[in-house]
């Protein structure tokens, strides 16, 4: 059976978490919503929450986070950097999961999910992107970045699906007269969140045209519209000649 990859939540304000299936094998990456929102938005999709394997988290801001008590409740394994898992206070809950090599996640032998972590750059202890691998598809979920390096851009490399942060369109990030100029400098630093373009730009160079699904995610809400993203997006790929529906498919969620 193919594998599931279903975006429940995403953003500063709903929070992030991404739910990954197949038929033997299921997790979540991050657990942003309250918990009892996770069990609401997974039973709405028909997925079970007593059948889940593992929970991967992206790093320890509360929306990545606030609803670890999912993991309690049903009793699952909590897997993060040592850094996160030591800001959220799980370091005697989780597995230390380490960047190097194919060890994260193997709870089957046969019908296998293996679990990639990768360092990426944001404000937080030690946050992960996971590159997942199952039987018939590679997923990466990119959350909160400031930057693209390269390692990044390795690790995710040849995905089928790409879970990528489109955070702000720069011109209403630099427009908004709500946020102070402390606010704005953070979250364009490298340590802060993807903009539409370096997105657009990082996809330019990852996707290949053989049908990948990518789906952009932690829009904010103040900085941002779908419409921007996803014409910045398609904007860099139509330079590569590749052609949303024909080459990709493209979702703002
Ligand atoms: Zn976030
Ligand atoms: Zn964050």
């Amino acid at each position: 059976m193919a594998t599931t990859v279903k975006v429940l939540s995403t953003g500063s304000e709903k929070g992030s978490c991404v739910y990954i299936s197949t038929e033997e094998v299921s997790v979540l990456v991050d657990v942003g919503p309250a918990k009892s929102k996770i069990e609401k938005l997974m039973l709405a999709e028909n997925y079970d929450p007593t059948k889940i394997d593992g929970i991967f988290i992206s790093h320890e801001h509360g929306d990545h986070t606030d609803g670890i008590g999912f993991a309690d409740k049903f009793k699952i394994k909590v897997h993060a950097s040592e850094g996160t898992l030591k800001a959220i206070g799980r370091l005697e809950f989780g597995k230390v999961v380490r960047t190097n090599g194919f060890t994260g996640f193997r709870p089957f032998s046969d019908h296998f999910m293996n679990v990639k972590p990768f360092a990426i750059s944001h404000d937080a202890m030690e946050p992960f992107g996971y590159a997942i691998h199952t039987m018939d598809k590679k997923v990466t979920v990119l959350m909160d970045t400031g930057c693209v390096t390269d390692d990044m851009l390795e690790a995710m490399a040849d995905s089928d699906v790409y879970i990528f942060e489109a955070n702000h369109d720069i011109g209403m990030l630099e427009a908004n007269g709500k946020y102070h100029d402390g606010l704005k400098y953070r979250i364009r630093s490298d340590i802060g969140h993807l903009s539409n373009d370096q997105a657009a730009e990082a996809l330019a160079k990852l996707i290949r045209g053989r049908g990948e699904q990518i789906f952009l995610t932690h829009m904010s809400s103040s900085n941002n519209t779908a419409q921007l993203s996803e014409k910045a997006v398609k904007l860099a790929l139509f330079e590569k000649g590749l052609v949303k529906g024909k080459h990709y498919k493209l979702e703002v969620i």
